[in-house]
């Protein structure tokens, strides 16, 4: 019933500016007041976020392509991240700050990017980058999770949360140069052996800076699965 769902949109648009009117929202990098349209950003910050290219091998010069051989099909980014930008503050409020719905919102931001370039997904489950089980208590959530959700309430295909797992709780790589990155993502994962019913699996990351973490997992699954072939996504990449 259309006529049906004028009225709840009406009335959702109604209880959405008296609300807004009450409490209105604030652009999370300047604190600008926002207006309905523009979700957590204004419009001179959002025009601020450099939007990667859409590459189709965005971070593959990252990754290690003498053990990967042609695994990874494909590397999709967002946004360049760089310091005190928008992009930085979107990061931080998704990691630290407990802003679930920005996630889910940049999430469905790429998965609409991915899907201006096809016409159906490569891929059939989408794998977040794991947090340790006492970080997801801490936190509530994982970040890459909720960006997944976001990616999958597009184009469709499900999110696997039990085929990786981080099994070390290792300290925040922030701080850590390229060697020590990847010496503190050795031996923090572990895969089920359910990967093996796949043939196209999407890891789903929030920031890629060194590219060890995904280094790392793709590892681990080509291991597991040799035939596996790996998409990647990320809502920024830092260019270093
Ligand atoms: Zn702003």
């Amino acid at each position: 019933m259309p006529w049906l769902h004028r009225i709840f949109d009406r009335i959702f648009f109604f209880l959405k500016s008296i609300i807004h009117l009450l409490y209105p929202d604030v652009c999370l990098h300047c604190h600008r007041e926002l207006t309905i349209k523009t979700p957590f950003l204004c419009y001179g910050c959002l025009s601020k976020m450099e939007l990667v290219k859409w590459r189709k091998k965005e971070a593959h010069h990252l990754l290690e392509q003498a053990i990967l051989g042609s695994k990874i099909i494909e590397s999709c980014v967002l946004f360049n991240f760089e310091r005190d930008s928008p992009v930085q503050t979107v990061i931080h409020q998704i990691k630290y700050k407990f802003n679930r719905s920005a996630a889910v919102y940049f999430g469905t931001l790429l998965g609409q990017q991915y899907f201006a370039l096809h016409s159906k997904a490569e891929f059939d489950v989408l794998i977040p980058v794991p947090v340790h089980h006492n970080k997801r208590y801490d936190r509530g959530y994982n970040q890459s999770e909720l960006i997944a959700l976001g990616i999958s309430s597009v184009i469709g295909v499900p999110v696997g949360n039990n085929l990786l797992k981080k099994t070390k709780n290792t300290k925040s790589q922030t701080k850590l140069s390229k060697e020590e990155r990847k010496e503190n993502t050795k031996g923090t994962f572990s895969v089920s052996d359910k990967i093996i019913e796949h043939s196209t699996v999407a890891i789903v990351d929030d920031v890629i800076t060194t590219g060890a973490t995904l280094n790392s997992i793709c590892e681990i699954l080509v291991k597991k699965n040799e035939n596996l072939q790996i998409t990647i996504f990320s809502l920024a990449i830092a260019n270093t």
